[in-house]
């Protein structure tokens, strides 16, 4: 990942090396995919509604529903490479433009770029069939990006959690490296729009880990992979402090990422035992 050991290393922060004392985990008991997004998103673990990766509109507020309700829901968007998020996000109550799966861009009037997206998707076929492949997320995204310049916007990559499933370590590295790449041009691109220099902050996380097992445990994870709770953080851009990576005795939890989108976004918090604390940038 040469962008992040090379370059987001000195100008950023990264948590979770166990080693020097960095820990992030999940609250979420249950260790896949929907809840940890659920976590990520809404700031509060919900194991007794979301405890399964069913398609069942999520009961909770995300931050990006919340910044769809208080300011302008054209300046936020997702997109994502699994299917569910139209669900985690409920696109139909939260009115955030979800894309994600195999959906064409249905954001009319289409570009340039989202009429031959919309075509390519259907002649590149991605190996799985809940899962396309990450150029397609990446691409819908920055595409939505010229176009409306969203304030706030959430991209999920897939592959690698599937490549691991698939027990295909050589995809998994490939795909590992590309996501890498996909961050890196997005960061330059907004770089280099003068809508966004300066003024972007990137949080970048994962919805579980994988356990450190070295056999077999880098394909799955859930309950019974011992570590699957274990994360990790990295975030960069505007207001953050270059420290590289943390260590210390230092303990964040997943809960505390949509407290710190709030803060960011002058959104309200939302108040409860449950919800974590905004991550310190300081
Ligand atoms: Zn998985």
């Amino acid at each position: 990942m040469p962008f992040v050991w090379n370059e987001i290393v000195k100008f950023g922060q990264i948590f979770g090396n166990r080693n020097l004392g960095s820990k992030v985990n999940l609250t979420n008991k249950m260790l896949f995919s929907f809840p940890g997004y659920n976590e990520i998103l809404t700031g509060k673990a919900d194991d007794s509604s979301i405890n399964s990766n069913d398609k069942i509109p999520n009961p909770n507020e995300t931050v990006l529903e919340q910044y769809a309700k208080n300011y302008n829901p054209i300046k936020v968007a997702a997109f994502a490479s699994w299917d569910v998020f139209d669900y985690i996000i409920n696109e139909e109550r939260s009115k955030v433009y979800t894309s994600c799966g195999f959906e064409p861009s249905s954001d009319f009037p289409l570009s340039s770029d989202e009429r031959l997206l919309n075509q390519l998707q259907k002649q590149i076929s991605s190996p799985w069939g809940t899962v396309r492949l990450d150029g397609f997320t990446h691409q819908f995204a920055k595409a939505y990006i010229n176009k409306h310049k969203p304030n706030l916007i959430f991209i999920s990559y897939g592959e690698t959690d599937d490549f691991a499933h698939d027990g295909d370590y050589e995809s998994y590295l490939k795909s590992t490296k590309n996501t890498d790449a996909l961050i890196k041009d997005l960061w330059e691109f907004c770089q280099g729009n003068s809508y966004y220099k300066d003024k972007t902050t990137f949080i970048i996380t994962t919805d579980h880990g994988r356990g450190t097992n070295p056999t077999d445990s880098w394909k799955s994870h859930g309950k019974e992979v011992t570590g699957s709770d274990e994360t990790w953080l990295i975030i960069f851009g505007k207001g953050v402090k270059a420290k590289g990576e943390v260590s210390n005795n230092n303990q964040i939890y997943n809960n505390q990422i949509a407290p710190l989108i709030r803060k960011l976004m002058n959104l309200p918090q939302k108040f409860g035992s449950d919800y974590g604390k905004p991550i310190s940038l300081e």
